[in-house]
């Protein structure tokens, strides 16, 4: 069968694939605690997830997921950038001092501002969100940080949870997210903890800060792995981040990525060894199929095979698509990585 058959029908259900298989598939990004989860959708997912938190109260749902399920849920605490105007980075006297402090066109728009007040949280200072941070990455010691990252062009809803969601005429700043997310990444260096980092709209900016931590951390910095969750750089803006850092990998997945055609053409520019797949998704019994997607439209670019059964110690030049994801991952988890930028693996073609 021709891969590109084999891709097709793969593609069509994930419930088709042999389990031996997705038990070596990872989503390394997804939301399982912001929707409904069944103890039954969970005993019966056949792959491992890495589940985001994003804010104070996902913190604890993320910690439950993977006590609850040790061997299938890779937990990841943080603080997502759309929720930083939540976070003080100084002491505050009251609440709406803060928030004016935080949108700087709140007197324009005084009444957007009035309904969006009583609808926000108390701030919480920033050391208390770094130390409940260290106590959730302390006691899971295959913790990740995420979700952190940059985001230029959201703007903050009225009500989050709310379909549709009214967005109000206020935005974050870019340096009260980029302070917040150097906190955080500042505690995941010094614990060796890998990071799940959102960048949108700020190519730059995420560039520079790479740059920044490898400078001011150097070997400490190359001890854990970043991922560029659901990446939407440029081939090139990729190409020369791969080549500077020997730490950062990038995963893709179809709930945003595969709205944009770039992202085929960035699978193709990406070293075959720093890709991963991810679902950023939120409902449980989709994370399997997003991720599936994902592979297998990795798998048609780089041109593997799609694995239908699984046989331990294949040489390298017969590993399908799940092989080359798993043994990025393990790359990714191990972390330590050597200062030089390794050379490909040597593979042929992609
Ligand atoms: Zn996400």
């Amino acid at each position: 069968m021709s891969t590109d058959l084999m891709s097709r029908e793969s593609s069509a259900s994930v419930s088709l694939v042999a389990p031996e298989v997705l038990r070596h598939v990872v989503d390394v990004h997804c939301h399982p605690t912001d929707s409904e989860i069944s103890p039954n959708t969970m005993d019966k997912l056949p792959i491992t997830i890495c589940a985001m938190a994003t804010r104070m109260e996902d913190q604890r749902l993320v910690r439950d997921l993977a006590t609850a399920y040790p061997s299938k849920v890779m937990p990841c605490f943080g603080y997502h950038p759309w929720f930083t105007h939540w976070i003080a980075l100084k002491p505050v006297h009251s609440k709406e001092e803060h928030y004016r402090g935080i949108f700087a066109n709140s007197e324009q728009n005084a009444e957007e501002f009035s309904r969006l007040l009583p609808l926000l949280p108390d701030p919480i200072p920033l050391e208390d969100v770094i130390s409940d941070l260290r106590r959730n990455l302390q006691k899971f010691p295959n913790a990740m940080l995420g979700e952190v990252g940059l985001d230029r062009i959201s703007r903050v809803p009225y009500d989050y949870f709310a379909a549709p969601r009214e967005l109000t005429p206020f935005v974050i700043p870019f340096e009260h997210q980029l302070a917040v997310l150097e906190a955080q990444m500042e505690l995941a260096v010094k614990l060796g903890r890998h990071i799940s980092m959102h960048s949108v709209k700020a190519q730059k900016a995420t560039c520079d800060l790479l740059q920044q931590m490898q400078r001011k951390y150097g070997e400490q910095w190359n001890r854990v792995s970043l991922d560029l969750h659901s990446c939407g750089f440029s081939p090139q803006m990729w190409k020369d981040v791969e080549g500077r850092h020997v730490n950062v990998f990038l995963s893709l997945s179809t709930a945003i990525n595969s709205r944009s055609p770039n992202h085929r053409a960035l699978l193709a520019a990406c070293s075959p060894s720093r890709i991963l797949a991810e679902s950023d998704f939120h409902q449980i019994d989709q994370c399997a199929q997003r991720a599936w997607d994902m592979v297998v439209t990795i798998a048609e670019v780089k041109g593997w095979q799609v694995e239908t059964t699984w046989e331990e110690d294949l040489d390298e030049n017969h590993w399908g698509v799940v092989r080359h994801l798993e043994e990025n991952w393990k790359t990714f988890q191990k972390g330590n990585h050597a200062t030089a930028p390794k050379k490909s693996r040597g593979r042929k073609g992609v």
